[in-house]
């Protein structure tokens, strides 16, 4: 099973510390339990009998663009089943929806949510079960024809059926993600796939969270057939004439093969997982242990193994960083009028200044999303690496399969490259991405308020240079504002929104608007050196080095933090940045933040030795083509003669506090002088950002699971032993002394 929640669909998604009661439309699970009768509700199932005598009962949930399976959804199923299963002039049954994108995008998570006792999750898996066997168990042969998501419990409606034919279109995907969720498939998914498509493949999808489109579906045997949308019913109604199925074969589905591939597996997931995500072990468990026991039996083992993972905290933070997501996708501003002529016409003609690294990233993600952008850089040079730079993300995406060759070809197409300055008064958004340089911004701000229409709002990548600054340079302050993507743009969906300090509401919710409909994750910040994710990063990595000239090993320090969580070790991720890059922004960052920046010495001399990283093959690890990088034996050289004690700190706790507590001072700091407002969003933009721990819950939920006040004495400790940069900041002190957390929640 997987969600999305009605409440969300409706815009009221539940956050940390506000979790949504239950909806008029759909009622939680606790309203629920002693519920209304579903009767009262127009139902979110049709039926229809066609001549043929086959039933084709149609998902449409009223109000929604999607469908998702809660417990009015499920119960309605029942009802139906039941109803069909009395009704013997009905000879098949097809399944299908309404939706344009969306068959059934699976179990509402709300049902699962922290506040959700265990015993209504126990009911609500039992119900699940209860209503797939229901179906399964029809005497008539059954079909689905899915056309958009079915994911989740999506697909474990599929699984119950007796054949499954799918659309080919690019909205059609088909799986079991539950694992990234931190649950596994409950309804039937972990017990009926391998039973369907054999046990090594089912295992690649359940322990992978796999949702292929429906053409690699097809040939993993998760479907039958492909066939037009239109078609889908009527080719779903071709195979019910043939009858049931005859159940299929497969040669490793059996006691001893499973227990084998169990065995073969299992290191090898936790040492993937460090034993971090218990998801996928406990997965590993029931598909192979269910295998060679009888339905009944195997479904008895999805349950006691969901109903143990929902209980977990890395479970209760993975579904808060789904449910953060949905937010994101769907944010509005609460004070600006969607009235205003600025916030109204989406933005439709862009231009992009700079087409370096990310100014090429950002032109090739709006081409993608079917926006013209006109490319400008200083000579023709610099504008043919960027087109260069381009074409390689297209042709790595379509040999991923992610373009077809047509949208390649569109997508350059819509790429109008510039060594000159071009009129730009029809273009509704810049985006300036040149070189990191003030006065050179400052400069190009001028020129472009020169050229651009009196609607037209000017955008700056800037990692971390004062929006105000640029602004101020302009007549239109009120139409700047920053929009901060991530390196590399195709794959971070992040981006941060940096309102200047004369930044107008209707221009904002304009951005944000925008960066929703390009696909990209919003969080709104304000204007302040770093603003969010580098302020918080830079004092981790910038204590990785320190460390690091103390005497701790590039190994140590990385394996410490991925040990952590992290998916990338400090050291190694200083190298991805570039070197150069991470210095220029201390540097920024250290002008500001006095007081407890100190910039390690081993950066400037690595500069100067050429070893910028990734970018120049050397850095704190070697890198070469198609080799996995290997720690740089050199780089010790470069570690100033004075700062090695021999290896003080080379205790991996020790290592992983030090800097996730910096995290956590510099998260508490950004609540404190209001750059974000909202604990959850601190978190949300790190996980997404910086893939800080997801387990976890970001950085501030971690701080709640420490306990302010254990945190603060730990930290008071490394103050008084020299370590003067970790002194708690003021919130941390009075949360600590007044025993306060950040989430209400917990
Ligand atoms: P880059 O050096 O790869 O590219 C900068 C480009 O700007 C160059 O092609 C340069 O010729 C061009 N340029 C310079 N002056 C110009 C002008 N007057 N008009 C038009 N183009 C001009 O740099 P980058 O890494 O792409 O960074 C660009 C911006 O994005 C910077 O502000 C940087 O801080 C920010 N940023 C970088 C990253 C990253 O990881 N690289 C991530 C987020 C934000």
């Amino acid at each position: 099973m997987i969600e999305t929640s009605r409440s969300q669909k409706a815009g009221s998604v539940p956050t940390p510390g506000s979790t949504a009661g239950p909806t008029a439309e759909a009622p939680g699970p606790r309203a629920a339990l002693g519920a209304p009768s579903v009767e009262a509700l127009p139902p979110t199932i049709q039926r229809t009998l066609r001549d043929d005598h086959i039933c084709v009962l149609t998902f449409d949930r009223p109000g929604s663009s999607a469908n998702i399976f809660d417990r009015r959804t499920l119960t309605e199923l029942r009802e139906q089943l039941e109803s069909i299963a009395g009704s013997p002039e009905i000879k098949g049954l097809v399944l299908t929806s309404a939706k344009r994108s969306i068959f059934i995008a699976g179990a509402d998570l709300n049902m699962l949510s922290e506040t959700a006792s265990p015993e209504e999750v126990r009911e609500v898996i039992e119900l699940g079960q209860s209503v797939m066997n229901r179906l399964a168990a029809l005497p008539i042969p059954t079909a689905a024809a899915i056309h958009g998501a079915a994911v989740g419990g999506g697909y474990e409606l599929c699984l119950a059926c007796d054949y499954r034919v799918a659309s080919p279109d690019r909205a059609t995907k088909i799986g079991l993600p539950e694992t990234q969720l931190g649950l596994l498939p409950a309804w039937g998914g972990s017990t009926r796939l391998p039973r369907l498509i054999g046990l090594p493949r089912a295992l690649e999808v359940i322990l992978g969270a796999k949702t292929p489109a429906s053409k690699q579906a097809v040939k993993l045997g998760m479907v039958d057939e492909l066939a037009p949308a239109e078609y889908l019913v009527q080719v779903a109604a071709r195979m019910i004439s043939l009858g049931k199925p005859t159940h299929r074969w497969h040669y490793l589905n059996n006691r001893l093969a499973a227990s084998v591939i169990a065995a073969r597996l299992r290191p090898k997931l936790l040492k993937k997982t460090r034993g971090r995500y218990p998801a996928v072990l406990k997965a590993l468990e029931v598909v192979t242990r269910g295998i060679s026991k009888s339905i009944p039996e195997s479904l008895a083992l999805e349950r006691d193994g969901i109903l143990e993972l929902a209980k977990t905290e890395a479970c209760r933070n993975l579904i808060r960083v789904f449910f953060l997501q949905e937010r994101a996708k769907k944010r509005t501003l609460a004070e600006t009028s969607s009235t205003h002529p600025l916030s109204r016409p989406p933005i439709t003609r862009t231009a992009v200044i700079g087409a370096g690294v990310m100014g090429s990233g950002i032109a090739q993600w709006l081409s993608a999303r079917q926006l013209p952008v006109i490319l400008r850089d200083i000579n023709a040079e610099r504008v043919a690496k960027g087109m260069a730079g381009i074409a390689a993300i297209y042709r790595d995406g379509r040999k991923r399969h992610v373009f077809t060759p047509r949208e390649v070809r569109d997508g350059l197409d819509r790429i109008y490259p510039s060594a000159t300055d071009v009129p730009l008064r029809q273009v509704d958004m810049v985006i300036e991405a040149a070189t990191e340089n003030l006065e050179l911004k400052k400069k190009i701000f001028q020129r472009l308020d020169e050229l651009v229409g009196d609607d037209t709002i000017l955008a700056t990548n800037t990692s971390a240079l004062p929006i105000s600054e640029l602004a101020a340079g302009t007549r239109r302050p009120e139409r700047v504002l920053g929009l901060h993507f991530f390196n590399p743009v195709h794959r971070m969906q992040l981006i941060e929104i940096v309102v200047g300090p004369r930044t107008a509401p209707e221009v904002l919710q304009r951005a944000l608007s925008f960066a929703q409909q390009i696909g990209k994750l919003p969080v709104i910040v304000k204007d302040a050196p770093g603003f969010l994710i580098n302020r918080i990063l830079m004092p981790y990595l910038l204590e990785s080095g320190s460390l690091f000239e103390a005497g701790a090993s590039v190994t140590d320090l990385d394996e410490a933090m991925l040990d952590f969580g992290m998916p990338m070790g400090p050291m190694r991720l200083l190298d991805e940045v570039g070197i150069d890059v991470a210095l220029h922004v201390a540097q920024t960052l250290a002008a500001s933040y006095k007081d407890r920046t100190a910039v390690p010495q081993t950066l400037a001399k690595m500069i100067q030795a050429g070893l910028l990283g990734r970018k120049t093959g050397r850095g704190f690890y070697v890198h070469q083509k198609g080799k996995e990088p290997r720690v740089n034996p050199d780089v010790t050289q470069h570690k100033p003669p004075t700062t090695d004690h021999g290896s003080p700190v080379a205790n991996c706790r020790v290592l992983q506090e030090r800097m996730v507590f910096l995290m956590i001072n510099e998260s508490a700091r950004c609540l404190e002088e209001e750059i974000v407002t909202d604990p959850a969003d601190v978190d949300f933009a790190m996980i997404m950002g910086t893939g800080f721990a997801p387990f976890r819950g970001g950085p501030l939920r971690h701080a709640d699971t420490l306990g302010a006040e254990k945190l603060t004495g730990a930290m008071d400790f490394l103050v008084d032993n020299g370590a003067a940069h970790f002194k708690p900041c003021a919130l941390l002190q009075s949360m600590a002394k007044n025993g306060e957390k950040f989430y209400r929640d917990k």
